[in-house]
């Protein structure tokens, strides 16, 4: 064997897992995916999804994207800078720009790519990035890119950020990067306190609204709207492959960062941009969640009768307020192993484990849809008991 395959070879944690039949990855759905879908001929009810807003299987959006490929073909085939650059990728730019209250947008391949393009660029040698532990891995790939010093913080913990801006230079570019809603325990961001510390150290403040938009704020636009504190965060960041039923991701901010990040992001540059369709759905669903606040609304009643369920069940669930609800299990086997059982049962969680969360707090990840019934959440809860009762975790 060569070398390279003899060190891979090491690395043998799904082989372990399947021996023990719970490796939970990679099942596929052979259906529409939304609240209820097809896993291995079976129906399964989604409560594993991302897509808020539920927009995933709206049928508008579905024509438009359609729409889209007639027009303009399936593929882009160059970056944004070159020939890649369609007109309806301006109007969403511009469309984002509005949503967000910025001056200006950037349409990425991916949310990944915005939080890899922007954070690595931004700031330089001798600036500083301070980043929440709990933070996505694409800021941390970020950061890791960029030539600044890495400063990072205890998850929401105002003094720690405190110490961390204290040892900067203060004269000195200061970032302050946080995901909005911390996408797997579903808790929020400090964004108040943030933007005080910002103004008393002169720090600028990138948010990922990931997980906030179609949750949060008037239309979804997310915890800065939700605050009321958009115009105080510099750059406002999200992705296309949650809410927004499609694939990409943007970022909204001055001019004079978009000038800047245009012509030296380099994940915005070295790419191909996003397809017609993608880029047609995303414009859909934003006219959707704007023009149909309904959806938010049962998505918050369905998240509140959750929250209330689990926390009647006994089971620790952090301190989330959110459609993200994480069920702790603090074990690996035993999380694949009920996540195998729920699945069983008919329901679709997703395991959560490191280096997703630390690792010792493993986690079942649970998480709702707009289109969700309450019904449907009901049975969630009744088979969720049943397993995890068999498991010694709830009474
Ligand atoms: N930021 C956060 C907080 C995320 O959860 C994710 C995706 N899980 C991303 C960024 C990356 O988004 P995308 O799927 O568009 O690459």
């Amino acid at each position: 064997m060569k070398l390279l395959q003899a060190k891979l070879a090491k690395y043998d944690e799904p082989q372990k897992a399947k021996a023990l039949g719970i490796y939970p990855y990679f099942r596929a759905i052979s259906s529409e995916q939304d609240t209820e879908v097809i896993m291995n001929g079976k129906k399964v009810l989604m409560f594993g999804s991302n897509c808020y807003s539920g927009l995933v299987n709206d049928k508008r959006v579905h024509e438009a994207a359609i729409e889209a490929i007639r027009k303009y073909g399936t593929g882009c085939a160059g970056s944004p800078f070159l020939n890649g650059t369609l007109d309806i990728h301006k109007e969403l730019e511009q469309k984002l720009a509005a949503y967000e209250g910025k001056e200006d947008a950037m349409i990425y391949s991916t949310g990944f790519e915005v939080n890899l393009g922007v954070v690595s660029t931004v700031t330089g040698r001798d600036d500083y990035i301070l980043w929440d532990e709990q933070d996505h891995a694409s800021i941390i790939e970020g950061r890791r890119l960029s030539f600044s010093n890495s400063l990072k913080y205890k998850h929401n913990d105002m003094a720690s950020l405190e110490t961390q801006l204290k040892k900067c230079d203060p004269d000195r570019v200061k970032l302050i990067v946080t995901d909005g809603v911390f996408s797997m325990e579903g808790d929020v961001c400090k964004l108040p306190d943030i933007v005080d510390l910002a103004h008393k150290y002169k720090a600028s403040i990138m948010v990922d609204e990931a997980h906030g938009i179609g949750v949060f704020g008037e239309g979804g636009r997310g915890v800065c709207d939700h605050f009321g504190l958009k115009d105080e965060v510099d750059i406002i960041m999200g992705t296309f492959s949650k809410s927004f039923a499609s694939l990409g991701g943007f970022v909204a901010t001055d001019k004079i960062i978009t000038n800047y990040l245009r012509h030296h992001s380099r994940s915005y540059i070295f790419t191909a941009s996003i397809t017609p369709a993608s880029t047609a759905a995303v414009s859909k669903a934003l006219d959707i969640m704007i023009a149909e606040p309904e959806r938010q609304e049962h998505l918050w009643e369905i998240t509140k009768f959750a929250l209330e369920g689990f926390r009647e069940m006994g089971c620790e669930i952090g301190h989330t307020e959110t459609p993200i609800i994480p069920l702790f299990i603090r074990d690996n086997n035993k999380t694949f192993a009920i996540t195998r059982d729920l699945l069983n049962e008919g329901i679709f969680v997703n395991p959560v484990v490191s280096p997703a969360v630390a690792p010792n707090d493993t986690l079942i990840r649970f998480s709702l849809m707009a289109t969700h019934t309450k019904a449907q959440v009901e049975t969630a809860l009744e088979k969720i008991h049943k397993v995890f009762r068999s498991y010694g975790l709830v009474k």
